[in-house]
């Protein structure tokens, strides 16, 4: 497999230098050059596959030029270690629980096959690498514990002091080993300022190989698509199948059409925005304006311009009427989004995040036919946003223990100014 830059269709590399470098020379983002089909004989035998079964038949073609069977199970066996169960609510809705991993949220699934991909890519040459990433919460949590522990790469975290919650602040400063967080005097901004001018400090990188855990990675979009096939192997009705996608960056459905793409019979994906809604507006007037993003309380999907239009516009090679035939797409205000979360909750007893609302809001608004299945991606746990949650509607939610259990451990991180110099000399007494 070829992966070319979304810029320029005639500049392909392979698998290995589209991870290690994130993006093209050109600054585009990578994209495959074709999407194989699987067999019919895969659709036939999935319902006797486990997860890291579907991820192995899937992701074989993306990754056969660089990777042999048995790195790739390797890295499988590593990264799908929690289940993607879909909850069935009723005859035409159920749900896609995709927050059993470390962090809560299905950012684990890309962040640990990146992870697990690049360790395996620096080792065959010998190298270390560095990581460093600025979070203003949850992606910075996600990519630490897909690198957690995994040998040659160190991560460093940078994060605003005081202004991430409690909890994230925990997921990101209590893991030790390879995995340090760096407490910024400053707001988000001045920490990806920071790890920019880190990025462009030739000084710096020549003597210390620096990488990002970029959210574009390819490696962290392709195994995303696993949880499509994984969701409608359980449910197993043919057809008719119609995917609620809380969306921003455009990630998590990019990765859904690719798995359409690949066969798996999906009549309809519905990107379900929050006010964030360019892409929304994209799907209905034809015109792209990106925008500064908005706070909302489905905070994950605040994006004024998202990165992977880019990607869906060259797999369909902009061809709007074909972009539009497997996608619709609705937007919601926070209000709405309140009462998707008591409605859902009185009607099935079933307690959903923000971002998953959002889901359920737009498939409930969807024009359906009377044998259409929604299945709607809850892309977090609901008790990561427990404070919005309880304040809105009263409901109290029970935190999950491995949350709880952050709470406890001890808080391990180095407070910094936000001088760039602070920076390169905490980086340059850890060079070997
Ligand atoms: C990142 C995230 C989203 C948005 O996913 P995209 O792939 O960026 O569209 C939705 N919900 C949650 C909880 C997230 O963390």
């Amino acid at each position: 497999m070829k992966y070319y830059s979304d810029k320029n269709r005639n500049l392909f590399t392979d698998f290995k230098t589209a991870v290690l470098e994130g993006l093209a020379p050109d600054g585009g983002l990578f994209v495959p050059d074709n999407i194989p089909v699987l067999s019919q004989s895969f659709f036939d035998n999935l319902h006797n596959l486990s997860i890291g079964e579907i991820a192995f038949e899937v992701l074989k073609p993306y990754v056969s030029e660089n990777m042999s069977n048995d790195v790739l199970n390797s890295i499988i066996s590593r990264t799908f270690t929690f289940p993607a169960p879909v909850i069935k609510l009723s005859d035409s809705l159920g749900i896609l629980e995709l927050f059993h991993g470390p962090t809560l949220a299905f950012k684990d699934f890309g962040a640990r096959f990146m992870a697990n991909t690049m360790s395996q890519f620096i080792r065959q040459e010998n190298r270390e690498l560095n990581i460093l990433v600025a979070t203003s919460g949850d992606t910075g949590s996600a990519v630490a514990h897909g690198f957690y522990g995994v040998e040659g790469i160190n991560v460093y975290i940078l994060y605003p002091s005081q202004k991430v919650s409690k909890i994230q602040e925990m997921q990101l400063t209590t893991l030790d080993k390879n995995i340090t967080a760096l407490e910024i005097e400053g707001t988000f901004d001045d920490c990806q300022k920071l790890v920019k001018e880190a990025f462009t400090d030739k000084d710096l990188r020549k003597n210390l190989p620096l990488s990002s855990a970029n959210s574009i990675n390819i490696a962290r979009l392709l195994p995303q698509s696993i949880y499509y096939f994984e969701a409608f192997k359980q449910v197993q009705r043919n057809n008719n199948i119609i995917f609620s996608v809380p969306s921003g960056n455009l990630g998590n459905l990019t990765a859904g059409l690719i798995a359409k793409k690949s066969g798996l019979p999906v009549k309809k994906f519905i990107a379900a925005a929050n006010s964030n809604n360019v892409f929304t507006e994209y799907i209905n007037s034809g015109q792209f304006i990106p925008r500064p993003s908005v706070k909302t309380y489905s905070n994950a999907m605040d994006v004024g311009n998202p990165s992977n239009l880019a990607r869906i516009d060259s797999i369909y090679r902009k061809i709007l009427g074909s972009i539009r035939e497997d996608i619709y797409s609705i937007s919601f205000s926070d209000f709405e989004t309140i009462e998707g979360i008591k409605e859902l909750k009185e009607k099935y007893d079933y307690l959903i995040d923000p971002h998953g609302a959002i889901g359920y809001l737009a498939f409930d608004k969807y024009e359906k036919d009377t044998d259409d299945f929604g299945i709607i991606l809850e892309t977090a746990h609901p008790a990561k946003f427990g404070d919005v949650i309880e304040l809105n509607t009263g409901f109290k939610i029970e935190m999950p223990k491995r949350l709880s259990d952050y709470l406890k451990a001890e808080k391990k991180s180095i407070k910094m100014d936000k001088q760039y110099d602070s920076l390169k000399s905490f980086l340059r007494s850890k060079k070997k």
